[in-house]
């Protein structure tokens, strides 16, 4: 006989390789579950980017022994009683799938106890297998050990990628779990070391500076659209100066689940018109109820996609609400909405009553209370918090530029004789690569110290980056530290870019390097981006001492003709070539 009925482990596996690809996709299944249990607290931690460890607690209501028994068995669920209740599902999971997935590619322990019973369970399985159980006293709720993911699949556990990488995925999806249970308190810890905290004190607004520091909390505007029972729209969006060069700071929730959908991209996009440069995107924090009827977010279990029922509706519907916020109109909510509940925890530089979450606070505010930022936008120009930001790297450039200056990129002058075109970025670029690495090479450090030390405020994900280049850093010249979850302290910068802001030359870094995510970066792959983004930009206009002291660089480093991506830094042009050029000979 051909045919057979695989076994219960196999089918299992098979499960698995659906829904869990990574340890991400374990945290992202397990917080579920932790959450439908009701929990207000969840703690993560993970060893090894999740590879080799990731212990899941919560004080949800826990499960007795006969639950947690039939929970790893396939297609257990409490959720779901019948094919009718899949159209009013209220909870995150219901497939009772996860747990025997996970169980069949791990070494997993369940301990659990709900509040009926004074002793709790513990199972302990290996692929699947149960191995022992045991009674143990263990507070209320659950706690999951998933070790060695993927031990027994080792065509899965080859694709797995850099442990800071897989970190950062499940950063990623901590990060929308927060924003969207801000009444939930989230820990995340990596060996020990907190990555991720959330107060847990139902603030939108709060949940948002928990995962991007507290920098954003000024610059954020609360947006609320309510057409009915059937469609409403609430959350944050940020002022068209505060800008990031891509998408990563943009989540939209349906019904409370993170998506990704095309519509919901242009809406916001078509919201901010004429606002904003096309390369550049506003943070958005966009929450969107609409009737469960209208909407089939199980297109895919795993992959977060939606189809709407009338997509045209919900993308008038998304762009006027951005476009109101930007225009401080806010649209009345419904009156039943509670009084804004006020806290004096946040140390955030704008009055709580304009930044609460806007569905508790949408009825106290008027659109007089919102920031003004017309006014932001002409006090501090294109000023952005990213890779974007032109600051000049000396004050007092209001000076005139020196006629040869093209174009406010190039120079023209001369060298050793010679007519030399020069590249203002890509020279600079490649001098203070040529400094950092021959000073680096000699084990010396040429460190300013600042006057005041300066605060780095950073997101989780931006932190996690830093700690890792924390050495590189110091042998560049740079005095670091900690000084709180996510914000170091400046205290010296290698002197070449003293004359620039280190925030912002280290945020323009750390966003090459979350760009990058292989979670590889060597320190010569560091030293390029710091020296592209410590170096004059094109299209600075530049001073003659400024000019001078290039020109000059660049006659005592005859080797920097290229820059560190090979491109050409300096043309030349000897009195025999323009000869040659003006049909002299
Ligand atoms: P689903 O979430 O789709 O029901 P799972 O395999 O993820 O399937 O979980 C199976 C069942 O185990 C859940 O329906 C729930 O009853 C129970 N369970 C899982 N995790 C927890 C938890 N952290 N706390 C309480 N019960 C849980
Ligand atoms: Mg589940």
């Amino acid at each position: 006989m051909k045919v057979q009925l695989l076994d219960e482990s196999t089918i299992n596996q098979i499960a698995a390789g659906e829904v869990i690809e990574r340890p991400a996709s374990v945290v992202k299944e397990l917080v579920e579950n932790s959450l439908d249990a009701g929990a207000s607290q969840v703690t993560v931690e993970v060893i090894e980017g999740g590879k080799s460890l990731i212990r899941i607690a919560d004080n949800g209501e826990g499960m007795s022994p006969e639950d947690a028994r039939l929970a790893l068995q396939r297609h257990a669920t409490s959720k779901l009683r019948s094919a009718s209740d899949l159209f009013s599902i209220k909870t995150m999971g219901f497939r009772g799938e996860a747990l025997p997935s996970i169980a069949s590619i791990s070494r997993l322990t369940l301990d659990t106890r709900t509040a009926a019973s004074d002793k709790g369970l513990r199972l302990s399985l290996e692929g699947g297998k149960e191995l022992k159980e045991e009674s143990l006293g263990s507070a209320v709720g659950t706690i999951i050990s998933v070790s060695d993911l993927f031990y027994n699949v080792p065509a899965r556990k080859k694709f797995l990628k850099a442990d800071s990488t897989e970190l950062s995925q499940i950063i990623a999806v901590l990060e929308k779990m927060i924003l969207a249970n801000p009444k939930v308190r989230f820990k995340l810890t990596s060996t020990g070391r907190i990555i991720l905290q959330s107060t847990g004190n139902e603030q939108l607004l709060e949940a948002v500076v928990s995962i991007y520091g507290k920098d954003i909390a000024s610059k954020l505007l609360p947006l609320v659209l309510d057409t009915g029972p059937r469609l409403k729209i609430h959350g944050l969006v940020s002022l068209p100066t505060y800008l990031k060069n891509d998408r990563k700071g943009q989540v939209f929730f349906v019904n409370n689940r993170p998506v990704n959908d095309g519509i919901l991209i242009k809406a916001l996009r078509e919201g901010f018109r004429n606002t904003i440069p096309t390369n550049q995107h506003p943070y958005a924090f966009i929450f969107i109820d609409i009737d469960p009827s209208q909407v089939d977010v199980n297109v895919h279990p795993a992959k977060l996609e939606v189809r709407f029922a009338n997509s045209q509706d919900i993308f008038s519907a998304v762009r006027s609400a951005v476009n109101n916020a930007l225009l401080g109109s806010v649209t009345k909510a419904s009156d039943e909405l509670p009084e804004p509940v006020r806290s004096e925890t946040s140390d955030s530089t704008i009055p709580r009553s304009k930044i609460q979450n806007p569905k508790l606070s949408a009825p106290s505010w008027t659109p007089a209370m919102l920031p003004k930022w017309e006014e932001l936008i002409s006090t501090s120009g294109s000023k952005t918090p990213d890779t974007s930001t032109r600051v000049p790297i000396t004050t007092g450039s209001t000076h005139t530029a020196p006629a040869f200056q093209v174009n406010d990129s190039y120079i023209a002058a001369i060298m050793d004789g010679e007519l030399a075109l020069i590249d203002q970025h890509a020279a600079q670029e490649r001098l203070l690569f040529d400094i950092f690495s021959e000073r680096l090479a000699r084990q010396e450090t040429a460190s300013q110290q600042l006057l005041v030390p300066i605060v780095l405020e950073l997101s989780a994900r931006e932190s996690v980056l830093l700690n890792d280049q924390l050495d590189n850093l110091h042998a560049m010249g740079f005095e670091l530290s900690a000084s709180g979850a996510n914000s170091f302290l400046i205290r010296s910068v290698p002197v070449e870019i003293a004359q620039r802001d280190p925030n912002e030359v280290l945020k323009e870094v750390l966003t090459e390097l979350l760009e990058d995510g292989t979670g590889k970066v060597d320190r010569d792959a560091l030293l390029k981006m710091m020296a592209c983004k410590a170096a004059i930009k094109a299209g600075q206009r530049l001073n003659s001492s400024e000019i001078a002291a290039l020109i000059d660089d660049l006659q005592k480093h005859p080797s920097a003709r290229t820059c560190p991506h090979g491109r050409p830094t300096v043309i030349k042009l000897s009195a025999k070539e323009l000869a040659r050029m003006f049909k002299r000979t």
